[in-house]
Order: C-alpha cells, then structure tokens, then sequence
C-alpha cells in the first residue's frame, strides 16, 4: 500500500485521502517518498493549531496566514513549486462551502503542476462534491520488519539478555495489528510488568492486544475454552474442520494448496453454529475476531460506517492468520443491495465493500458466518466460491440428541449412569442442542429448590414443559430444509433424516 501511495504521488494525483491514526508515521513515509521523486517535491504540514509548516521546520514558523482551512488551500495554489500539502484532520472542516469550493478550486489547479493535497485523518469523511476527485487509501499498519524496529528501540533501553531470534520473532507477531505507538506501549508495558522482555511476556503483550482491539469496539478478541469435542454429532462438518487444520501452514502452500477462504454455517436456531465456529479457533491455532456489524453502522456522518468496516478488515489482516467470526450474517447484511433508499445507500455500500474484500483478499483470513434465516440473506453470498463450503446444520439426529446429553451431563455430574440417554433422544424430538441444554437446566432449578439430586424424570417433565422452536417456526425449519438439501452440504452424515423429520 505504501507502494500504491507512491504510484499515486508519481501519478501526480492532485488530492489523496489517506486515512490513518498513524501521522507520525505516514508523514515520514510521504517525506520519503517526495525525497525519491525525481522531481524533488518539498513537503509542508497544515495543522489548524500551526497553519502551514515546511516538513522538518519547527512547528512555530507558519506560512503567513495559513491557520483557516480555506486560506491555507488558497496558499497552497499560489505555489508555483512542486509540493505536496499534507493537511491533517480536514475532516472536521471538509463539509464547509469554503472548504470544498477551496479543494476543487485547487485540485482544477494543480493539474500538470506537480503539486499534491494529500488529507490524512483517523476518519475518512468525503464530500459528495469531491468524491469523483480523491482517491482514498489505507495507510497500512506497521509491517513485521518495522515491528521488529520498535522493539529493537525498547530492547535497547533495557538491561537483560536479548531474546534469541525465535522469541523475537513471538515478541513481535504478538503485537501485528497494532499501530507503532500502540506497540510500542505494550512493550513497555510488559516489561515494566516483568522487568524483562522474554517469551514468557508474549501472553502479557497478546492481552493487551486484546485490550487494544475491545477498544475500537467493532472487532471483539473471542476466547472459547471448548473444544471440538463439546459438540455432538456435526461429524461431516467436524471432519472438514480437522481436515484443514493445517491449511495456514508453509507446508500445505508449499504443497500447492490455495488458503481456505471461509465457510458459511446454515442452520437452525440453537443447534451448535456458533459454537462450532468458536471452537475452530482452538482446533486451528489461529484468533478468532468477532465482527459486530451493528456497530458497523454508524450514522453519525456520511463514510463513517465504511471507514470502520475497512478499519476492522484491516486489524483481522494484520494479525492474519486468524479467523473472522460473522455471526448472524442475515441479520448483518439483510439490507444487502436493495435498501438504498433507507440510509442514503450505506448498507449497500457496506455490502458491496465486504464482498469485494472478500473476493480480493490475499491475507489469511478466514470467514466463518453463521445465519438462520435463507431469505434475508443476499443472494450474492450463495453465489458458488464465495465461500468454500456452505453447511448446513439440522435439528440433531437421535443420535446426535444423544451425544448432546451426554456432553451436557458430563460437564455437570461426573457419574451420569442413572440417566438413560437413549429414553431422552426419543423424548427430545424436535429439539435443538440449546434446547436440550436448557432443559437439564431446568431440570436442575427444579430439584435443587426441593433441595435434591436431579433425575431422569425431571428431564423428562423439563422437556415436555419445552415447546421447542422447531414447532413454533415450522413454516420457517421447513423453508431453511427445502433450500438447504438443494444447495448446501448437511453437516451431520444422517442426511436420511432430512426425510424423517420433515414437519
Ligand atoms: P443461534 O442461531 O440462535 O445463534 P446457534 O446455532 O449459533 O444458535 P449456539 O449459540 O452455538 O447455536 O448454541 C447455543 C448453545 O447450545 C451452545 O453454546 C451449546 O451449549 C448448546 N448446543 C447447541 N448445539 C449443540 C451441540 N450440537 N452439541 C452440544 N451443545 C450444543
């Protein structure tokens, strides 16, 4: 991307945005890239505090007048030399008439002049006026080798001995994805917490990753304790999982494998999707993000929702390999191509920036979706190859019921020879695994208020005194049953009972 910044600047594309919390870094970055042009272009900085400022000046000597937004655009077309005019956080001022009229003005003048207006800011905010004009980029956050400078710089202030390279090589991969401030930080942080920065400091500095990531509020750090194990039945979908275990490794590229792109998990409401998707993490050694598409949208002003869907994407790519968690991708994106006239086009926008993303990207992010309803989800999504595989999870089998006993029992009571497991799959008909969850549940409330163990029976009273979803949506199970059996792989073998539980 830094390359695709240059190519921009040697382009002489007259007005950029490029969106980054990084200034520190990006200025350096333009500063370099004007000093290798051939055309030697001399970088100055506007700031609303400073005015216009010579890169590498002192911040007290300003261009004259050059403090409002308007004028220091008005100073830059004046200019009769190369240059390129970094204005920094114009967005607080870009919607004024003055403002766009300034940048239009300048961008019609700075045609065959070698001069550049590059708008950096943490918020991508573009006037309609201008979005014909400007080209936005992603300032990328820092990469491996830079990384691995900023902790050079801390190792260099501490006492100890230096990490031996594969630890460095942890220190560093344990803080991708974050900005070299950020990094920077949790170094110290870790050191002023261990007095020392080995790889037993890797746990420290990947929790305040976490931290970190929480922060920005669209991207959640899951941590699933649970394993494959603590699902019943689901073996054809299982197998697929452990088949690709490896699938991130050098050794599966160097086998001439492609990366999994990612999976969409169909299914009936409470029967394991979820959870399986979290325990895949696990299964795969990789983290797993999970991207709330509420907070997606935000309202409060036009780019705003697209720059925080490209800002999360970015985050999952920067700590790649790593999983993508969409859950309720229905709900997500249920907007999809038709809602323009709701939101002035947002969801769309956001739609259309997701599927591109998922169709271009090369890093190793794997999406896992989940979604209950087939008719509220865009047609795009099922297109073939978009996703490696579409499952679809069912009500589970009897058998299926009884292995979900069985796993539920084992996490309560260490001895659950009393219960006949075989009797609660026949009684359980119908039911999804978080519905036979809460009914041991229940089952459990009602014999501890009379004080005592509970029993066989009170799982059977917990599970007639449950009117499962499977018969309260059956218009809904029967529609998903139809689609899903046409065009989606059954995640359990038994697809027999596709036939048998038919409502
Ligand atoms: P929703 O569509 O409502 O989000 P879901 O299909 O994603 O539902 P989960 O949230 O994964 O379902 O399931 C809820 C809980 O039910 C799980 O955390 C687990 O405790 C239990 N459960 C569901 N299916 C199974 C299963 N096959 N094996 C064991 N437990 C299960």
């Amino acid at each position: 991307m830094k390359e695709e910044l240059s190519i921009l600047i040697k382009a002489q594309y007259p007005l950029i945005y490029l969106v980054t919390p990084e200034e520190e870094r990006s200025e350096q970055a333009i500063a370099k890239i004007a000093q290798n042009h051939t055309q030697h272009q001399k970088v100055f900085i506007w700031t609303m505090t400073h005015g216009m400022v010579e890169y590498g000046q002192t911040r007290t000597t300003p261009q004259h007048n050059t403090i409002s937004p308007e004028a220091a655009i008005q100073w830059t077309i004046q200019q009769r030399e190369p240059g390129i005019y970094v204005f920094k956080d114009l967005h607080d001022f870009i919607t004024g008439a003055g403002v766009k009229r300034a940048l239009r003005d300048a961008i019609a003048s700075f045609k065959g002049t070698e001069k550049i207006a590059i708008l950096m800011s943490p918020i991508q905010e573009v006037p309609i006026e201008l979005e014909k004009d400007v080209v936005v980029l992603d300032f990328p956050l820092p990469s491996m080798e830079e990384l691995d400078q900023v902790l050079e710089n801390q190792l260099g202030k501490i006492r100890g001995k230096r990490p031996s390279p594969e630890t460095r090589e942890k220190l560093v991969r344990a803080t991708l994805g974050l900005t070299k401030d950020e990094a920077e930080k949790v170094y110290r942080k870790a050191y002023v917490k261990a007095n020392r920065l080995t790889e037993d400091e890797v746990e420290i500095i990947l929790s305040e990753k976490k931290q970190l990531i929480r922060r920005n509020g669209i991207l959640e750090y899951i941590e699933e304790d649970e394993t494959l194990e603590a699902i019943g039945g689901l073996d054809e979908l299982k197998h697929w999982l452990r088949q690709r275990s490896n699938a991130f490794s050098e050794r599966a590229r160097d086998y001439g494998l492609p990366q999994p792109k990612g999976m969409l998990i169909l299914g009936v409401p409470g029967c394991g999707k979820s959870l399986i998707a979290k325990t895949t993490s696990r299964l795969w050694g990789l983290p797993i993000l999970r991207l709330d598409m509420g907070r997606v949208y935000d309202g409060s002003m036009v780019g705003r929702s697209e720059a925080n869907l490209r800002n999360a994407l970015k985050t999952a790519e920067s700590i790649s390999p790593a999983i993508l968690f969409i859950d309720e991708l229905d709900k997500s994106f249920s907007g999809g191509t038709g809602s323009s006239d709701s939101d002035g086009g947002t969801s769309s926008r956001i739609f259309g920036s997701f599927l591109t993303w998922m169709q271009e990207k090369t890093s190793p992010v794997f999406v896992m979706a989940t979604a209950n309803r087939i008719e509220r989800l865009p047609g795009e999504f099922l297109r073939k190859g978009r996703f490696d595989e579409i499952f679809f999870v069912d009500l589970p089998t009897p058998e299926e019921r009884q292995a979900i006993f069985q796993i539920h029992l084992c996490k309560r009571r260490t001895e659950i020879d009393r219960f006949d497991l075989s009797q609660l799959a026949t009684m359980s008909e119908g039911f999804s695994g978080a519905e036979i969850e809460q009914a041991i549940i229940a089952a459990m409330y009602e014999a501890f208020a009379q004080d005592r163990e509970f029993t066989q029976l009170d799982i059977i009273a917990a599970l007639k005194a449950t009117l499962p979803l499977s018969r309260t949506m059956t218009e809904q199970v029967t529609a998903l049953r139809d689609w899903a059996r046409q065009r989606a792989r059954p995640a359990a073998t038994s697809s027999a009972e596709y036939q048998r539980l038919e409502f």
